[in-house]
């Protein structure tokens, strides 16, 4: 049976059509959904009787349940574990910050992409995640915010999976988000993190929302990234940047590359000057992220001083830079620590 949540009115709307029924109703239906945290058809007061039943017969209704939960010490991160129909569970980070709650949705059940430094891909894909179940994440943590008169401001496409290998999934997924009767979240407080899937992101600059596209860079030179990102044999480097560049060409919206800073590998000023100069003549912003690492594998955080020289080295070659600030270390953020706990018990 079909899942109900997920659901567009304009699809619901189609069923109903079908059932002779007013399409009044499907807002209705969408809105309990998404806005009035009803887990069950019952709970739709405003919808005759026999509708409701209707609807019991002929879709199933499930959200994200918890299946674990982890806050850090300062009670900036909270990590759930959430999981879905068939059992199958994924991440789902909270960071509070002082503009605003952030978080940071999975797409994927596991990932395929193979990036050596990842928790996410340590045990291969399970399954792309549907519209419904990537959505449940957030409208999850939006019910537990509005408990303390909070929202969810931003949503990040970080978590495990690689979004634009789900395209359809994620792209709806954002559209609905985006609807008056679901979040109605800006494009602009949405976005995208890529390993550079090239053919999706060229899609993704013709779909007409506004989203910012997040790059993981992580190399400037083809033969380290290949070395880090296997993907990077199918779609080479410079490509990926091109292919970014039309991306903020075409949407006006400054393209972000995350570069993870890995000891003795990535971390040198010769690298900074290598990435600014791949980097010339683009609308673009760096975000240094000193690696989280990841018990299974070795990699090492280089020092602060060497940190600091990197980011001051780029500051140097006019590229605009950020120092990803560390949330949540005490509850293994990095995206898949979690749930790889959990899959190993
Ligand atoms: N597949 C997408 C989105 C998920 S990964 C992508 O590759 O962008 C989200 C970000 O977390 C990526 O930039 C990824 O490279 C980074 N990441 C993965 N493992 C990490 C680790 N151990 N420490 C810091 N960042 C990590």
């Amino acid at each position: 049976m079909k899942n109900i949540f997920g659901m567009t009115v304009p699809e619901i709307s189609q069923v109903l059509k079908e059932w002779n029924i007013a399409p009044y109703r499907a807002k209705q239906i969408a809105e309990w959904m998404y806005q009035r945290n009803a887990v069950s058809f019952e709970e739709m007061t405003n919808l005759p009787k026999t509708l409701r039943q209707k609807l019991m017969e002929n879709f199933m209704f499930f959200r994200a349940e918890l299946k674990a939960r982890l806050d850090s010490q300062d009670g900036s991160t909270t990590k759930f574990l959430l999981s879905f129909a068939d059992g199958i569970a994924v991440e789902t980070v909270l960071m509070r910050h002082s503009y605003g709650n952030s978080i940071c949705v999975s797409t994927q059940a596991g990932c395929n992409i193979g990036c050596a430094f990842c928790a996410s891909t340590l045990h291969g894909l399970d399954r792309n995640l549907t519209r419904g179940e990537i959505l449940s994440q957030v409208i999850f943590i939006n019910e537990l915010l509005k408990t303390e008169g909070k929202k969810v401001d931003t949503v990040v496409i970080m978590g495990s999976g690689e979004p634009l290998m789900n395209y359809e999934n994620v792209v709806g997924f954002i559209r609905l988000l985006h609807e008056p009767y679901c979040l109605y979240m800006g494009y602009r407080n949405v976005t995208l993190s890529t390993s550079g899937i090239v053919p999706e992101i060229y899609a993704l600059a013709e779909e007409n929302i506004q989203i910012t596209l997040s790059i993981s860079l992580h190399a400037a030179n083809q033969d380290l990234r290949t070395r880090l990102m296997p993907i990077n044999n199918k779609f080479p480097l410079k490509d990926v940047v091109a292919a970014a560049k039309n991306y903020g060409d075409k949407t006006k919206r400054r393209v972000t590359y995350e570069y993870i800073l890995i000891k003795d590998l990535n971390d040198t000023d010769d690298f900074a000057a290598a990435l600014a100069g791949l980097l010339r003549g683009q609308l673009a912003s760096v975000n240094l992220i000193p690696i989280n690492p990841v018990i299974e594998r070795d990699f090492q955080r280089p020092s602060q001083e060497r940190i600091d020289a990197f980011e001051a080295c780029l500051t140097r070659h006019h590229v605009t830079v950020t120092v990803r600030r560390e949330m949540g270390r005490d509850i293994q953020a990095a995206c898949g620590q979690l749930r790889n706990k959990y899959l190993v018990q």
